[in-house]
């Protein structure tokens, strides 16, 4: 099965070894033509200004709106502000609204802007424990009623699905955990 690294900006290479640990075809995704020949999509972490601004370059935004009705994302960090909505208006970046989440960008404290904690990872009927490197991390304000929470940070959702997509405010490829990577496109995993 090949998953598509949207490869526009950020770091997508420590996602591809774990798509290869997954024996998941990894493909570097440069122009938007390349997502017919892909079955899941994987928006990394980076900048989401210039990740935002490099889609509407690139001509990837409507093909994604139109890839995101039939076929599984995964965005993490930047990939997730991507994925959602800003909370409050920043009209350097616009977003795909793809999942109904809004988040505030850069919101933990200067001393916090970067930090690794365990979560546990509630998932259909299992549950996983996973180390979690936030860095530089928004956070989820608000998520809507079709929206489920995965994980949480100090109560707050840090981990969310909403039917084939699922956005993470934090890390999963620097703590080599491949369990997100599953659910979104390991079919017989998503309990
Ligand atoms: N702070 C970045 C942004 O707002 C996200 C950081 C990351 O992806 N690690 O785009």
């Amino acid at each position: 099965m090949k998953i598509g690294l949207l490869a526009l900006q950020g770091d997508y290479e420590k996602h591809r070894q774990l798509l290869c640990q997954l024996d998941l075809e990894p493909v570097l995704l440069r122009y938007p033509e390349q997502l017919n020949d892909v079955s899941g999509l994987i928006i990394p972490g980076g900048e989401s200004t210039t990740m935002s601004k490099l889609i509407d370059a690139s001509g990837f935004r409507q093909p994604l709106l139109d890839f995101a009705q039939h076929s599984p994302i995964l965005g993490t960090c930047a990939g997730l502000i991507i994925l959602g909505k800003l909370l409050h208006d920043d009209s350097h970046i616009n977003t795909l609204n793809i999942m109904d989440v809004s988040v505030t960008r850069n919101a933990y404290g200067r001393q916090l802007d970067s930090f690794v904690t365990n979560l546990p990872v509630n998932f259909g009927k299992g549950q996983e424990m996973i180390s979690a490197t936030f860095i530089r991390a928004p956070r989820i304000n608000t998520i809507g009623p079709n929206v489920e929470v995965l994980a949480r940070y100090n109560h707050e959702p840090v981990a969310v699905r909403q039917g084939l997509h699922i956005g993470l405010t934090f890390h999963p490829e620097l703590d080599g955990v491949t369990l997100f990577h599953q659910l979104a496109f390991a079919s017989n995993s998503n309990a």
